[in-house]
């Protein structure tokens, strides 16, 4: 068994990390004051080829596994940024990439690859629906050789900033399936393509993420962007869902490990009393278990991911993963906090910032409610509770 990062590994570590530096805290700062898209980082971020890391190299890409990927998102939020900008692009592919079509993928892959386009949009949630997804109403008919899609979106992330869309509708209504699940079918959407088919409304909210409520009116869109058999959209959007829990966990290992270098420095250097409060139990203490929640759950990461890449089954570790990693960077970030005191609320210091990205991952992409639901019913055979 192996615990260490192979050298392959920490190089890509390290180069993100060097990218990641040219955009301190500052830049993350100024976009999260202006509400803007960081499109320098993004770009830079791209050319350099890391968004593409799970682009098979046929394709134009680096050919890397999870494991690598989420290092890499790791990296942009241990370095005080904010991966989310630019994460979905990872995980929409897994679908893509597990279920697509060879012409799918020559279409798009070779343009992701280059950076000619951006995937950066996931439409699963609905209005109604919330939490239970097979209750999203968005109905897509199939009319000859397309299909004819009606319906709402809501939290519909970066669309602004993106070319293409995964979207998951259903195709038969939900009272006419035998298991719930079945009867919803995986669409990839040019967005250049549809006219003013769908109307985006932007939703305001307490961090810096351009997220969005989607009307869908008589979107029309041919055969060939239905993903695999129609009514199996479910099955192929959990390869995304994965990867999704495994990234995002991963950001929030990033997080979790900025707050708990942040912490231990001015937590060494502020001095009250005649001495470092740092040197403080009360102090210390918070520090110390936070570092050790994030540290397990980097494991649980790094095992999720391997199994990801081994193609074996890692829906309950990827759960964990995304469950352990946010609620470790939540316990780093309250650390964090009550290491600075009042500086803690003072936006020059940071902190604040990345306490409030911190938490969203508590509630998204999944709420780690459900994520308790699923382990207590999944893995450890529970009663069914909804
Ligand atoms: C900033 C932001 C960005 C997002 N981006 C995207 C995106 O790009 N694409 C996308 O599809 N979605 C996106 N989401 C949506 C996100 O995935 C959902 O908000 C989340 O899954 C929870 O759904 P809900 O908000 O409808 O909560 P609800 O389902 O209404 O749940 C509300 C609360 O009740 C709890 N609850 C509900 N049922 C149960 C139960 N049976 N047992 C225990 N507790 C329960 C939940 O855990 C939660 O705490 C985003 C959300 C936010 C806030």
């Amino acid at each position: 068994m192996e615990f260490e990062l192979m050298d392959s590994q920490r190089e890509i570590r390290d180069a993100v990390a060097a990218l990641c530096a040219r955009f301190g805290n500052e830049y993350w700062h100024r976009c999260d004051e202006e509400h803007a898209y960081p499109e320098e980082f993004v770009k830079t971020l791209n050319e350099a080829g890391w968004l593409s890391a799970l682009i098979p190299q046929e394709y134009g890409g680096a050919g890397l596994g999870m494991v690598e990927a989420s290092l890499i998102l790791e990296e942009i939020n241990r370095s005080g940024g904010n991966a989310v900008a630019c994460h979905a692009q990872m995980y929409t592919m897994a679908s893509i990439l597990k279920h697509g079509s060879a012409e799918q993928k020559q279409r798009y892959l070779p343009r992701i690859a280059a950076g000619e386009l951006r995937l950066q949009s996931f439409g699963i949630t609905e209005p109604d629906a919330g939490s239970e997804t097979p209750r999203i109403k968005t109905f897509a008919r199939r009319e000859g050789d397309h299909y004819v899609i009606n319906g709402q979106k809501i939290f519909t992330s970066r669309y602004q900033h993106s070319d293409m869309l995964l979207l998951l509708t259903r195709s038969t209504p939900f009272e006419e399936v035998k298991k719930k699940t079945d009867g919803m079918s995986l669409f990839l959407v040019n967005l250049k393509e549809i006219g003013d088919a769908i109307k985006a409304v932007p939703i305001a909210t307490m961090v810096n993420h351009g997220t969005n409520q989607l009307f869908i009116d008589n979107l029309i869109l041919p055969r060939e962007s239905l993903i695999g058999e129609e009514g199996k959209g479910f099955s192929y959007v959990l390869s995304s869902m994965n990867a999704e829990r495994i990234l995002v966990g991963s950001e929030s290992i990033g997080d979790g490990r900025w707050f708990g270098e942040y912490a231990v420095k001015y937590a060494s250097e502020r001095r009250v009393f005649a001495r470092p409060i740092g040197a403080n139990q009360g102090v210390q203490f918070p520090i110390a278990k936070a570092h050790m929640a994030v540290e397990a759950a980097n494991l649980i990461r790094l095992k999720a991911a391997t199994l990801f890449d081994r193609g074996l089954p890692c829906g309950a570790e990827a759960n964990m993963t995304k469950y352990l990693a946010s609620e470790a960077a939540w316990e780093a970030g309250e650390a964090a906090m009550t290491t600075l005191g009042g500086y803690g609320f003072a936006k020059e210091y940071h902190v604040e910032r990345k306490w409030r990205e911190a938490r969203l991952y508590r509630t998204a992409p999944i709420s780690n409610n459900l994520v308790l639901s699923f382990v207590g019913e999944h893995v450890l055979g529970l009663p069914r509770s909804y």
